[in-house]
């Protein structure tokens, strides 16, 4: 396993970072932690260019107005705030992670193994919507991108594990006609986002209820992944840290002990079926989500992946 990580993935606004409760220079504390591993990093952020091929028209023109980009944001307008700004301390930053996200899915498909970018898993957006903290749909937008260099083709099989106490509804939507994709998504089914349409797309869904303690959520994770097949191309992950119970927006209990236990069992069941695939940061909004990373890439690294 690889870890993809650039210091450009930081998002630090100074005194406005109380604005949001995401920790947004969580990436650098991570890798503080993991100062011996071997890290590769992106050329470059992903290209406007890039992002508009997987866009609808009305989105195109929708991520470059800072008023639509604050509702996505969830963050109040700021007067003073210009879209250059938020462009250049948001935006770019999120660019960057969607360009770790292509990087780990290209060298899955070219070298095979396992990649861990630090950053992306957007999994509330996607081609005309942008919502939850998520502009760039990361997995969508790598996917037209591997369509294009030739590294997939349509009729490949894709995996999607979300395990972010979030519904992945952006993804589901993005691939809401594809039966090439599979999805497999544990979510507390009682928060944001409720949506029906998007939550019926899932596959294997795991849904949870609030309060739900690490042993439940790691059972219930096991048997959902004994439910795949072994003839995926490419796997992608949402490894989000919102399920740790200090997290204010998760609703779910697990602790750090439980998330490592968690990635060592993705990885491994991606490991015994021969699955390449890229891990992707996701969410994860409470102080503890850096070391509780930190602490599971260490975990995973010490069982030899
Ligand atoms: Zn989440």
């Amino acid at each position: 396993m690889k870890l993809i990580y650039s210091e450009n993935f930081n998002i630090d606004l100074g005194l406005l970072n109380y604005l949001h409760p995401f920790d947004g220079t969580k990436f650098r504390k991570i890798i503080a932690e993991l100062a011996s591993t071997e890290v590769l990093t992106p050329e470059t952020g992903i290209s406007m260019d890039e992002v508009d091929e997987f866009l609808t028209s009305m989105m195109r023109v929708k991520v470059r107005d800072e008023v639509f980009v604050f509702r996505a944001l969830e963050v109040p307008k700021i007067p003073f705030v210009s879209f250059n700004f938020l462009d250049r301390k948001i935006l770019t930053p999120m660019r960057w992670a969607v360009a770790g996200t292509k990087l780990g899915a290209t060298l899955a498909l070219q070298q095979g193994g396992l990649y861990w970018n630090l950053a992306g898993g957007y999994h509330h957006a996607h081609k005309a919507s942008m919502e939850g903290f998520c502009i760039y749909n990361d997995i969508g937008i790598s996917v037209v991108q591997l369509l294009k260099q030739g590294l997939l083709s349509e009729q490949d099989k894709i995996l999607i594990i979300d395990t972010d106490a979030h519904h992945g509804n952006g993804n589901a939507f993005t691939f809401m006609e594809n039966p090439n994709v599979t999805l497999l998504d544990v979510y507390n089914a009682d928060i944001y986002p409720r949506s029906d349409f998007t939550r019926e797309r899932v596959n294997i869904p795991v849904p949870l209820a609030s309060g739900c303690q690490g042993q439940e959520y790691l059972s219930r994770y096991q048997t959902a992944l004994s439910q795949l097949e072994n003839d995926y191309k490419l796997a992608f992950v949402v490894a989000g840290t919102d399920v740790l119970k200090e997290d204010k927006l998760g609703g779910l209990m697990l602790n750090k002990d439980d998330v490592a236990q968690r990635e060592a069992i993705t990885l491994t069941a991606l490991k015994e079926r021969n699955i390449p695939g890229v891990i992707l940061g996701g969410g994860g909004y409470s102080k503890l989500s850096a070391p509780t990373v930190a602490n599971a890439i260490k975990h995973c690294l010490s069982l030899g992946f």
